[in-house]
């Protein structure tokens, strides 16, 4: 235990004056795996993106390129102009980044979402967690992969400055993760494209210390990126109208993107959409950025009296000036406000950290 390295990292502030708000937002995830496929509808063309659930940032930019793949090879196949009117149903990053490849390509593209503000798309902890489930069969395995690397190398390129439309949004920072969780890392690692984690120590600066596997991922600010989506929509002039669809057929275009997020249950009628709720509490009066240039997955020690329970996780990244997570409830649970979940992540938090 002593020749492992220790790390002294600063702690963000927990106490009341450095709660900004407190969020709690809905995913949409798909048991299984996400859907990206097309379909026919009542003589309209259906390109469906969806289910990405608590993994919808790792997977953006493979699950949009295979989208658009699967258009363009529909478009070749019926000969399709570029003039066709399309239209993508969200304004969630996975509409916004769709439609803009697509205008970026030059079709002819419009929006209609129900909602364009606070969104999950906005709400993003921002973890790069490319891990398939435990059950995933060896093909949905590939699928995972398959998209998460094209997607970790449209990160490199925004990072690199290479990307036509995005400038910010990803950067690569330390990670610190509890023994027992897997990132899903290793084939980024194994292709050099990450560095080997190493198992170090971290402390707060009290007494508490603890054991973590140090990994170096990209944490994906979720604003930053909305942000530039939000520009490249408006540079390339795509249209957005507010409005909720209950059906495709409400919508004159036959060329059709779902990126409906946990709304694609009810249009694409597709019970394997559940929604999962996540608590986060966004902070503020922290110390400098630089000092809180890290992200820990790790699990709450447990302690009875505290009323902390076992395997509770706990989330740290560097979104505003600082973001602190999470839970991961459903069922019946998602739908309710569950208050009680801030307290309860404080707590643990402030045991974690050693207060
Ligand atoms: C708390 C939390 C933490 C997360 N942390 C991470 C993380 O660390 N790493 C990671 O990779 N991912 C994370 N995610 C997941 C990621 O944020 C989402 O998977 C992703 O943003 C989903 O994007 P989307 O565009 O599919 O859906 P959304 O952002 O939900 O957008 C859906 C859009 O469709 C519209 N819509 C829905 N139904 C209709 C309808 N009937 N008619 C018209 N419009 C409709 C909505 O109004 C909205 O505009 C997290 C999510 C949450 C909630």
């Amino acid at each position: 235990m002593k020749n492992i390295t220790l790390i002294t990292l600063t702690p963000p502030k927990l106490s009341t004056e450095h709660i900004q708000q407190k969020i709690s937002c809905i995913r949409g995830h798909r048991e299984r795996i996400f859907q990206v496929f097309a379909e026919e509808h009542s003589g309209k063309k259906i390109f469906h993106n969806y289910g990405q659930g608590g993994a919808g940032l790792t997977f953006l930019f493979g699950c949009v390129e295979e989208s658009i793949k699967q258009f363009e090879k529909y478009c070749s196949a019926k000969n399709i102009s570029k003039n066709n009117p399309i239209c993508v149903i969200g304004a969630g990053c996975y509409g916004l980044l769709t439609a803009c490849t697509l205008a970026y390509k030059g079709y002819n593209v419009k929006i209609v979402a129900k909602q364009t503000e606070n969104l999950p798309s906005h709400n993003g902890a921002g973890f790069f967690f490319p891990r398939h489930r435990r059950s995933s069969t060896p093909e949905e395995i590939k699928e995972y992969q398959l998209h998460s690397m094209a997607s970790f190398i449209a990160y490199q390129k925004v990072i690199n400055g290479q990307h036509p439309f995005i400038a910010r949004g990803p950067c690569l920072l330390p990670a610190y993760y509890d023994l027992s969780i897997n990132p899903g890392l290793e084939p980024f690692i194994k292709k050099g494209l990450l560095p080997e984690p190493k198992k170090v120590r971290i402390t707060f600066g009290g007494s508490t210390i603890h054991e973590v596997m140090h990994y170096q991922i990209l944490f994906i600010n979720a604003h930053q990126l909305m942000e530039e989506l939000e520009t490249a929509r408006k540079n390339f002039n795509i249209p957005i109208e507010q409005r909720t669809i209950q059906s495709f057929d409400e919508l004159e275009e036959a060329i059709i993107f779902n990126c409906a997020g946990l709304g694609a249950r009810q249009l694409a009628n597709d019970n394997l959409v559940n929604p999962v709720q996540g608590h986060l509490i966004a902070l503020y009066n922290q110390p400098k950025p630089e000092e809180l240039n890290y992200l820990l997955n790790v699990k709450a020690p447990v302690d009875h009296a505290r009323g902390i329970e076992p395997h509770k996780l706990i989330y740290f990244t560097p979104k505003g000036q600082g973001l602190l997570g999470i839970t991961f409830l459903r069922g019946k649970k998602a739908l309710q406000t569950n208050e009680h979940e801030f307290e309860k992540m404080l707590t643990r938090a402030q045991a974690f950290f050693g207060y």
